[in-house]
């Protein structure tokens, strides 16, 4: 499984094999990132790695795959390493509180649990805030791990209290790097390449006027707001109702801004983004609140000028 883990996520699986063995493994993992990249897998393979019973892991950096910690949790049978899995559509409080009350009776200071979480942007909201407490305030050492294909899905205070990790696809990076030889701009190759299925498909966009008008106009957008400009709003009558006419339009104008402000996001290592961690919080979850009203049926106008309201009244 390691094997596997290292080709289809290289980069990941060091990053994980570093904080293991400096032991700096976070209270909680998000892995974000499509269907197939190996997210189960990593999470499987990074709990066989605590669990193992075989001490060269400290050398190696590597699960066993024999001892019975090993193979238990390989077969999912693992007492300390659970997993919640939506039930209908969602994850409810319920089943965090289950949780919670299980490993309250099992004596939780003494011994590591891992919370495997699929499908995390379906937790409800109250179940986001109910697992918000476990990450607050770990009580023994609990390692909760995210899974998601939709990572703008997932509580943007659950994000900035996780350590996140991409898993890659291929595909995307592929073409990512051939953009980025080509000479396309960072945050434009990273927008053509969340959006076309192949290079053609690419470089039919960068060469449709529309799309390079529209691209262009929202990212003139975001460097407003990034100043908090209050020019910004009146931009969205002034400008983007006028380039953004149909609702598949204006789909794309939410998306692009998305990217934009996820690769923005601040970090606990590095103080590049202009963004102060409370701040992209608060931008994230109003985004996140913007698109789903959008998908609401409320017209576009309306959700970009509320978004642009809400986020420059209360940002300091
Ligand atoms: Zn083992």
């Amino acid at each position: 499984m390691a094997n596997k883990i290292q080709t289809l996520q290289p980069v990941v699986s060091r990053q994980l094999q570093q904080s293991f063995l400096k032991k700096r493994v976070a209270h909680a993992f998000l892995f974000a990132g499509d269907q197939g990249t190996g997210k189960s897998l990593a999470a499987i393979w990074f709990a066989q790695l605590l669990f193992c019973s075989n001490s060269d892991k400290y050398e190696t950096a590597e699960p066993c795959q024999v001892c019975h910690n090993c193979q238990r949790i390989a077969q999912k049978e693992h007492p300390d390493v659970q997993y919640l899995v939506p039930t209908g559509q969602t994850i409810k409080v319920d089943q965090i509180r289950e949780l919670k009350d299980s490993f309250i009776k099992s004596g939780v200071e003494t011994r590591q649990k891992v919370i495997v979480i699929e499908d995390a942007d379906k937790m409800t909201r109250s179940a986001s805030n109910s697992l918000l407490k476990f990450i607050e305030e770990p009580f023994g050492q609990i390692l909760i791990i995210f899974l998601t294909k939709n990572q703008p899905g997932i509580l943007p205070t659950i994000q900035s209290r996780c350590q996140i990790f991409h898993f890659i696809n291929l595909a995307e990076d592929n073409l990512l790097a051939t953009l980025q030889n080509e000479q396309v701009p960072v945050s434009l190759a990273g927008v053509l390449s969340k959006l076309a299925q192949n290079l053609d498909e690419a470089h039919q966009l960068m060469t449709d006027d529309w799309f390079s008008h529209a691209y262009e106009e929202v990212t003139h957008w975001y460097e407003l707001i990034k100043q908090q400009d209050w020019y910004s709003f009146i931009y969205i009558q002034q400008k983007l109702t006028k380039t953004f006419k149909d609702k598949e339009q204006q789909k794309l104008a939410l998306q692009v801004l998305t990217y934009q402000f996820q690769q923005d996001i601040p970090t606990k290592e590095t103080n590049l983004s202009i963004w102060s961690e409370k701040q992209w919080v608060r931008a994230m979850e109003l985004l996140t609140e913007a698109s789903q009203k959008f998908q609401a049926n409320v017209s576009f106008q309306n959700v970009c000028e509320q978004f642009i309201l809400r986020l420059f009244t209360k940002l300091d």
